[in-house]
């Protein structure tokens, strides 16, 4: 019995599989998707078995040292599944396959030495290190040794120690302690106590209530108890303990209201009617739903979704992180109660594993998650969703740089499932799909009740500064928020933080603080008053004095929610204000008491960055302003009025979705950009339309497909040699249609030292794309000449830096 493993070392000489033989006792374990520790090299290391042989073209076959799973982590689709995004996103295949389990599931490897002799047989510095114990770790006898570390070599070839390889999984399961009665008879275990024991007859009584196994902690708490009352009954045989394992629950002591299936309205029904019968014919479908905000897509998807379980298949829902917001995840949770797990970062890798064993065990049928809940190892897939669909979080900004939308799609075909992708805003390239007939397109164009979508109100913020305004509020927004909390409503502001960031100036000379290891401006962040680069986290006092000229005028600039919030402290002082951002929601739950505390009227005002533009529904909410609407527009990316329009239909969805009609105040300093004007109308079609005449002039997707290859090293020559190199092979490789720009150096020149080149391919068919980026990444990365050389590869990239 052979297994074919792919070892974890992502690195281009080890990206294929190599073989094992499987010692029989891991035999009847060994299958395809399991874990297995290997030896390789001088190491043991984890890895995948992908497929069991018979023979093998090596003569001398190691053993695998231990099978880690009693059943496949991955099943067999998702090994395809990992093998074809190698593949399309020209990754490593463990890259691949990590990327699809929860990182707990990562084991590491600890070596032990054991002692099979006498410890006096061993030489001194031996015996000390054993002074105490029959065993030790390979890093303690390290560090214990120093240059006596040799003495073990020759105690392992003379068998006075042996080595063994112990795995330490990194997700452990939490357990608790459970009692329960030794026997179904109470009367006669209460017989079996002195007369006095009072205490120890309560215990027995109130177990016997609970009529099954109790948590040990909870008779303690209940009954005002200490163990040392529990502890004579377990000596006595009258009650058994047992260890049992548990569920972390993230949403633990919080009650939810059952909620019952809402009466659709008919154009929901029209939309309804062809994603049931997909659902029921089990036919993979790609469909566009394309519902403005308020337009009852949940509740589309709630239903859709009871109607997959009925089939008793499973339901995968994916939402954007942002907007994985406790209300969301209510809605779902409210209508199928414990058959929904959760999946997004705020978990604690444990609660990750958890609500992973749980799809994987088939204990829940719907998963509800951001990106990586797409790899979800059910195997009976009847509907797969994406809320939010042109969502660029749904791209992977690291290897494998997948898009969520097409491992939904693979996945979809896979269990004949339909999958919907849904949005206000769908992404350009979705709608010119739909309307291509590749998706089937479904819209929702009003809201529900045919509530109006909200009135927007453009104001150019160049006037107000020609009017003498140099406040960071237009006189309309003032006076409208001044107006809703005279009437007792709420509104909502709305800062963009993207494209530009709190960073810290010298008034004097204009010298801008920025990290020395890449070409980045620092950001000022005001919970520790300190400068701190995003891209490799380091991170500086905030300096007293200029570092170029020595002036004292050395200022952050950029108005960060906090600024706001002081500026409203000034100009509106009655406002009651709850402000929403990285600082104020870093701890756990606090997002949620935020929300709760302005949902129940605890504030006139919610002040916020991009974690407040989604997911919000408040029916008191009837005002939104957004402060500065052009910030993103001016990022040099071809996506960014794209992105524009999108946000600000977005924020402005959060506005009159009760009975009461909204209002928006957009604020800019570019009101004439189409991506500003149609948000007015709420027009999407003639934003699509516009928006597609500027892609076809400037030969960007969806007319054509784009490839990003960024070359980076420590030494500017060798990346300039090897780009223009890897540049000059592409153009001749490649066919007429398809066309190569560059290198040039990347917007971000530098990242944690390495300078930073890239190359953009543009094509609209280039049937040798796939060879090529391999080829290189092959040649470069097994010359190990090339230590610090780096190429990454991104197929449709969303972001340029
Ligand atoms: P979307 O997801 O498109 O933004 P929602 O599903 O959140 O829209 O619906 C908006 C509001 O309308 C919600 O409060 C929801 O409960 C309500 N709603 C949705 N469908 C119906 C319906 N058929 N009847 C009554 N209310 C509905
Ligand atoms: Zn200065
Ligand atoms: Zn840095």
């Amino acid at each position: 019995m052979i297994a074919q493993v792919v070892v974890d070392v992502p690195s281009a000489q080890t990206d294929r599989l190599f073989d094992y033989e499987v010692p029989s006792r891991w035999q009847a374990f060994a299958k395809p998707g399991v874990r297995v520790i290997v030896p390789f090299g001088p190491r043991h290391i984890q890895g995948f078995v992908l497929s069991m042989a018979t023979n093998t073209d090596l003569k001398k076959l190691k053993p695998l040292t231990e099978v880690l799973d009693p059943v496949p982590v991955l099943t067999e689709e998702l090994l395809r599944l990992g093998k074809w995004m190698a593949d399309s996103t020209v990754c490593f295949q463990i890259t691949a396959f990590q990327a699809m389990l929860p990182a707990a599931l990562k084991a590491k490897v600890t070596k032990e030495l054991h002692l099979l002799v006498d410890k006096r047989k061993l030489p001194l510095p031996l015996q000390t290190l054993f002074a105490d114990k029959t065993f030790c770790t390979w890093e303690l006898a390290k560090e214990h040794l120093g240059r006596d570390l040799p003495l073990v070599g020759e105690a392992l070839d003379a068998h006075l120690l042996s080595v063994t390889h112990k795995v330490k999984e990194q997700g452990s399961k939490k357990t608790e302690k459970r009692v329960r009665l030794a026997k179904n008879d109470l009367g006669d275990l209460l017989r079996q106590l002195p007369a006095r024991a009072a205490k120890q007859k309560e215990v027995l009584a109130y177990i016997a209530k609970q009529g099954e196994a109790v948590p040990t902690k909870r008779v303690v708490e209940v009954l005002g108890t200490t163990r040392a009352t529990i502890k004579p009954l377990l000596d006595k045989g009258l009650v058994v303990e047992t260890k049992e394992e548990v569920y972390r629950d993230p949403m633990a002591g919080q009650t939810i209201e059952r909620t019952e299936e809402l009466l659709l309205t008919d154009k929901q029904s029209e939309v309804m009617t062809p994603i049931l019968q997909a659902v029921g014919e089990s036919r993979h479908e790609a469909m566009l739903l394309h519902g403005v905000t308020g337009s009852g897509k949940t509740e589309i998807y709630l239903q859709a979704i009871a109607a997959v379980l009925a089939k008793n298949q499973e339901a995968i829902v994916l939402v954007p992180e942002i907007s994985l917001t406790p209300q969301m995840v209510t809605r779902f949770k409210a209508r199928f109660g414990a058959l929904v797990a959760v999946m997004h970062s705020g978990l604690s890798a444990g609660e990750k594993y958890d609500e992973w064993r749980k799809i994987h065990r088939k204990e829940v049928k719907v998963v509800v998650g951001a990106r990586s809940a797409v790899f979800a190892p059910f195997t009976n897939v009847g509907l797969i969703i994406i809320d939010e669909e042109h969502e660029t979080t749904y791209k992977q900004e690291e290897a494998p740089r997948y898009h969520t939308r097409d491992v939904a799609l693979f996945r979809g075909e896979h269990h004949q499932a339909p999958v919907i992708l849904g949005s206000a805003t769908p992404s350009i390239e979705s709608y010119a799909r739909a309307k291509k007939g590749v998706y089937t397109l479904l819209s929702l164009t009003e809201r529900v009740n045919a509530r109006p979508l909200p009135d927007v109100e453009v104001v150019d913020m160049r006037e107000e500064l020609r009017y003498g305004n140099r406040s960071m509020f237009s006189s309309s927004l003032l006076e409208k928020l001044k107006g809703r909390i005279e009437n007792g409503e709420q509104s909502v502001l709305f800062l963009n933080r993207r494209g530009y960031s709190t960073f810290v100036m010298c008034r004097d000379c204009g010298y801008v603080a920025s990290c020395p290891h890449c070409d980045i401006s620092y950001t000022y962040h005001r919970a520790g008053h300190s400068l701190k680069c995003h891209y490799c986290g380091d991170e500086q006092p905030m300096p007293n004095v200029c570092a170029e000229c020595g002036s004292e005028h050395i200022r952050f600039f950029g108005s960060g929610t906090q600024k706001v919030e002081e500026e409203l402290a000034k100009v509106l002082p009655e406002a009651r204000v709850i402000r929403m951002d990285v600082d104020t929601t870093r701890k756990k739950g606090a997002h949620q008491r935020l929300l709760d505390t302005f949902g129940a009227g605890g504030a006139d005002i919610l002040l916020g960055t991009q974690m407040i533009a989604k997911g919000l529904d408040f029916p008191n909410i009837t005002l939104v302003g957004v402060l500065a609407a052009d910030t993103m527009l001016h990022i040099p990316d071809f996506r960014s009025a794209e992105r524009t329009f999108q946000l600000l239909e977005q924020v402005a969805g959060r506005a009159g979705r009760d009975e009461r009609s909204g209002e928006v105040v957009v604020q800019t300093y570019t009101p004439e950009h189409y991506s500003i004007q149609l948000v007015k109308d709420h027009n999407y079609e003639q934003f699509f339309a516009t928006e597609m005449q500027t892609r076809k002039q400037g030969g960007y997707p969806p007319y054509y497909f784009m490839a990003l290859v960024t070359i980076s090293d420590t030494e500017l020559p060798k990346v300039i040699q090897a780009a223009g190199k890897i540049a000059d092979f592409f153009k001749t490789t490649f066919s007429e249609g398809t066309i190569v720009l560059g290198p040039v150096v990347s917007p971000i020149a530098r990242i944690k030292d390495r300078y930073r080149y890239q190359c953009v391919i543009k094509y609209r068919h280039e049937p040798r794309l796939h060879e090529a980026l391999t080829t290189i990444m092959q040649h470069y990365l097994r010359d190990s000449r090339n230590k610090q050389l780096q190429i990454s590869m991104d197929v449709h990239p969303y972001f340029f830096m």
